[in-house]
């Protein structure tokens, strides 16, 4: 009789496109489907809060699925490499396979998984990460990674082929006796306060939820994407994001399903959204080639950046009472949901690093705790790119202003009436400006400067005044 065979499931919780599931359910024996919970292996990046609440809900979700198939998911605690090696041992199992990881902590878990099990004579099978793009099979002419986003992004479309998706294995032998498991809820991955009912009503983690996710955007919205991924006040893009991090759906699933959507005549909209998700490959490259930069930047002559430290300022920021709303909005909107718009993450990224000058890991590090969708490569791209000392960053010099980037895309205000309520009766142009509002409206409306609603804790010309001399005095060394 065929050994059994271990599946180490780490960020791709789905059956679809599972390169490790596929290869070990190939092997014809039975398989045993492993997730083990080791924080500590993570470095700096342990899942924060709404990451774990997502990372319970996904667990559960991929159980269901597995029973559905007469199988089940094994939940044990780590050290991950003893977990796994003791498992296979009282298994009796002569492979375990995974689907790798690009984060640098990952990276080391995955060599140190595989020296254990070489160690106890028990076969490694490392397979392709959720990725287009393996990192390593991509370099620009002179051999060195990429570092532009849209020379990447043209070598990357035309030199490497996005493989079709692997089916979803619909049956396979479940071990005679199955191993011991611990319960979900012994992981501790929900909070102890419930403060998570705004992410239950916006969210359904799980492969199902990840499809519908992605049908609803193609049916609805994917034809105005181009027009529509800017307005934070509309349903324009696809919020798909925490299912690709949790790897509840692969890219090249999501990336066969728009081609095969495009090519049944509904294709508008679908190759500016392509090339977005590619935007997401280039965060993975640039980790997989640059691990320092979660915690450093990766233009070296920032590192002398004159930030400030100002915790009143940080925590005003935290909780949406800049005095700016748009900005507000955002930061409320992530503290509810888990998410923020694409273009809102700029807005209020930028205020933070360029209006405040605090420093862009203080902004990262928030982030990472409060988003659903919380990526150690798009979080640090994004941050990066916002702070100007990344790769393709936008120029240090060019400052979002709060107040124009709330009338341009969100010139009606309905974002900002949904998120920052006390400002609802404040008509246009005031909504996105409220302190220049003249007294008997903002009576009428409610509004009370200073008490209702914050004053600005900053005045932007003046901010990007001392913003602009902080990168002068970099430049000059
Ligand atoms: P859509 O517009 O529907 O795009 C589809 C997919 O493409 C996204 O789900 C995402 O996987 C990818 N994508 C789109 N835009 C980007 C981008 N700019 N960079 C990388 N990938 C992109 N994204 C995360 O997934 N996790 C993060 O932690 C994260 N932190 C960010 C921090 C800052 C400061 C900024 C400016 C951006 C950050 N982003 C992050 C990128 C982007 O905001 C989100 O991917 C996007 O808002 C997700 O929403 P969506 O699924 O509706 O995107």
């Amino acid at each position: 009789m065929t050994r059994p065979t271990l599946v180490w499931m780490r960020h791709s919780l789905r059956l679809g496109d599972h390169p490790a599931l596929h290869g070990a359910v190939s092997s014809g024996g039975p398989v045993v489907p492993v997730f083990v919970w080791a924080t500590e292996e993570e470095g700096n990046w342990a899942p924060g809060g709404a990451g774990r609440w997502w990372l319970h809900h996904s667990l559960a979700a991929l159980d269901t699925a597995l029973a559905a198939r007469g199988s089940r998911l094994v939940l044990r605690r780590g050290p991950t490499a003893e977990t796994l090696v003791d498992l296979a041992k009282t298994l009796g199992a002569g492979e375990v396979w995974w689907n790798r990881r690009v984060e640098p902590a990952a990276r080391q878990q995955d060599e140190a998984v595989a020296r254990a099990l070489q160690d106890a004579g028990i076969k490694a099978r490392p397979c392709a990460p959720d990725l287009l793009v393996p990192p390593e099979s991509l370099l620009n002419k002179s051999g060195g990674p990429f570092q532009v986003f849209t020379p990447f992004w043209k070598a990357a479309t035309t030199q490497i082929p996005v493989p079709e998706p692997l089916p979803a294995p619909t049956a396979w032998t479940p071990p005679e006796t199955w191993p011991e498991s611990l319960p979900l809820d012994a992981l501790d991955l929900l909070p102890a306060v419930d403060w998570a009912g705004g992410l239950r009503e916006h969210w359904r983690p799980g492969e199902a939820g990840a499809w519908d996710r992605l049908s609803g955007f193609l049916d609805a919205s994917a034809a105005g994407y181009s027009e529509g991924r800017d307005l934070p006040g509309v349903h324009g893009t696809a919020r798909i994001s925490p299912h690709l991090h949790f790897g509840e759906i692969s890219p090249r699933a999501v990336f066969h399903a728009v081609e095969a959507h495009a090519a049944a005549g509904a294709g508008q909209g679908v190759d500016a959204w392509l090339r977005q998700l590619y935007w997401r490959e280039f965060g993975h490259y640039m980790l997989h080639h640059f691990p320092h930069t979660p915690e450093a930047p990766l233009r070296g002559e920032f590192a002398a950046f004159p930030w400030r430290d100002d915790t009143p300022g940080l925590r005003a920021w935290r909780r949406g009472l800049t005095g700016y709303p748009i900005v507000d909005a955002g930061l409320r909107e992530l503290w509810r949901t888990g998410w923020m718009h694409n273009r809102v993450r700029m807005i209020a990224a930028s205020f933070l690093v360029k209006d405040l000058l605090l420093p862009w890991q203080a902004g990262a590090a928030w982030f990472w705790d409060t988003l659903v969708d919380a990526d150690l490569a798009n979080n640090t791209l994004g941050w990066q790119w916002t702070a100007g000392c990344g790769p393709d960053a936008a120029p240090y010099f060019r400052v979002f202003n709060p107040v124009l980037q709330g009338e341009k895309f969100d010139p009606g205000g309905a974002y900002v009436r949904r998120w920052v309520p006390e400002l609802a009766g404040l008509d246009n142009p005031w909504i996105h400006r409220p302190w220049e509002a003249p007294e008997l409206l903002l009576h009428a409306a409610g509004v009370v400067p200073g008490d209702t609603y914050p004053k600005p804790i900053v005045e932007h010309a003046g901010a990007r005044d001392r913003a602009l001399l902080a990168y002068r005095q970099i430049r000059r060394g």
